[in-house]
């Protein structure tokens, strides 16, 4: 039994529409038998437009309790003056936001604490900071406390240790000295890990085994479900990256973790389907509805930078299956991205380049610049890569040529991304 579940069952006290059968009709859709799959199968057509945009489920995060919006408010990209898009999201009812201390410079973090006034109460909180194998819980303390500064707050809900993708970082005991000492002041109410990169599995494998987190924050979209994208990219012959990650997700939901995805969009390229689209049926909204159909996912943040786009986004909200108008729209943008798109988790191309540059990290930061078409934000994050692409400049290429199982030249795309990102 799910405990996700749209305002509407609520109000009318029934169940919820069963996620299973969700799942059953998209792998249905997506060129197989329902039989052939542990889920995901195709019912009909996408549900109709939704006027008046406005959150209509919620996910329980797990034992915390905590109910969130199923499509909730990510600030990666948040900037100074830009505290209507968070005032506009809570009174479309998202009650979820999620920050961290290192977005847009601690921008995100002051913007939303700004539009916090009067309405903390409204609102779940999540933050995060980037807490090494090797940081002391007096430096984690201090970075928690500037950020509740900046959120003009005294307490956040749930904190996360950012881009976790080592256990070492997970096995660090002053982490949770730190948390212990927070909670107990009333800092923060519940922990969890967030991750998107190649050893997001085995990070999650460790971190449910050993209890160590309440909620999970893991990049998954429908390029990351073998059972699905394989058979929706059969012609054209398309792997999907983190085959395990439906397993652990459902082992998280299991153990009582929250689950929220992140990165749903695949690289996020909404202006190549604008002329596939119709109706009002967006493929972002198709792929939202294809994470939520997801029982063992509780609810999505997505990086709102636009009043339309908010309005755009919580026309999926609710939604408890995917139609064969969904499976069309990610069939066709899967074509169209899915040779150049760097599926960074994948990490494959790990130590193929002689010189350290952390390849899927920097392609990770082209299809900011790219893909979502702010510069700003990707040399920020470029700024912060442990290594970078300047040693491409002088490269031949021929060492990380044949690197990418998925077909990326990899020379003709880093060394351009230190040019722009530098
Ligand atoms: S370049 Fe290729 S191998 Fe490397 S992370 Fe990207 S998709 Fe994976
Ligand atoms: S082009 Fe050369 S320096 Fe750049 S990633 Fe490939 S091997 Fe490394």
């Amino acid at each position: 039994m799910t405990d996700k579940s749209t305002d509407q069952d609520r109000a009318s006290g029934g169940a919820a529409t069963s996620r299973r059968g969700f799942i059953k009709s998209t792998a249905v859709a997506a060129g197989a038998t329902a039989s052939s799959l542990p889920a995901l199968g195709a019912t009909d057509i996408a549900s109709p437009p939704v006027a008046n945009p406005a959150i209509r489920g919620h996910g329980t995060l797990g034992k915390t309790g905590l109910k969130i919006s199923d499509i909730s408010f990510g600030s990666s990209r948040l900037r100074t003056g830009e505290e209507r898009l968070v005032e506009h999201a809570i009174e479309r009812g998202v009650n979820y936001i999620d920050t961290a201390e290192s977005y847009t410079s601690g921008q995100s973090e002051t913007v939303i604490g700004r539009a916090l006034k009067g309405k903390r109460d409204k609102v779940i909180l999540a933050s995060k900071q980037f807490a090494t194998d090797s940081s002391t819980r007096d430096e984690m303390m201090h970075e928690l406390e500037a950020s509740l500064v900046r959120l003009q707050t005294d307490h956040i809900e749930v904190y996360f240790n950012h881009a976790v993708n080592s256990k070492a970082r997970l096995d660090n005991p002053e982490w949770y000295e730190f948390v212990s000492k927070a909670k107990e002041q009333g800092k923060i109410s519940w922990t969890g890990i967030s991750g998107h990169a190649g050893r997001l599995t085995e990070v999650l494998d460790h971190a449910i085994d050993h209890a160590l987190v309440d909620v999970i924050l893991a990049a998954y979209n429908f390029g990351q479900d073998p059972a699905f994208y394989e058979r929706l990219t059969k012609s054209f012959d398309f792997v999907a990256v983190q085959p395990e990650l439906p397993r652990l997700l459902k082992k998280a939901h299991d153990n009582g973790i929250g689950v929220v995805a992140m990165k749903t969009l695949m690289g996020a390229r909404l202006n190549d389907m604008r002329s596939r689209e119709a109706q009002g049926h967006t493929f972002a909204q198709a792929a939202f509805r294809w994470t939520l159909a997801n029982p063992n996912v509780d609810a999505l943040i997505v990086s709102m930078t636009g009043i339309e786009q908010i309005d755009e986004y919580l026309g999926a909200s609710g939604a408890q299956t995917i139609g064969f108008n969904d499976v069309e729209l990610l069939r066709e943008y899967a074509h169209l991205n899915g040779a150049t798109y760097c599926k960074h988790a994948c990490n494959k191309c790990e130590g193929a380049c002689p010189f350290g540059v952390p390849i899927a990290d920097v392609l990770r930061t082209r299809m900011y610049a790219t893909d979502y078409n702010d510069v700003a934000f990707a040399k920020a994050e470029y700024g912060m890569l442990a290594g970078d692409a300047s040693p491409c400049l002088s490269c031949s290429g021929e060492p990380c040529a044949g690197a990418c199982p998925h077909g990326l030249n990899i020379a003709e795309l880093c060394a351009p991304t230190h040019r722009i990102l530098a």
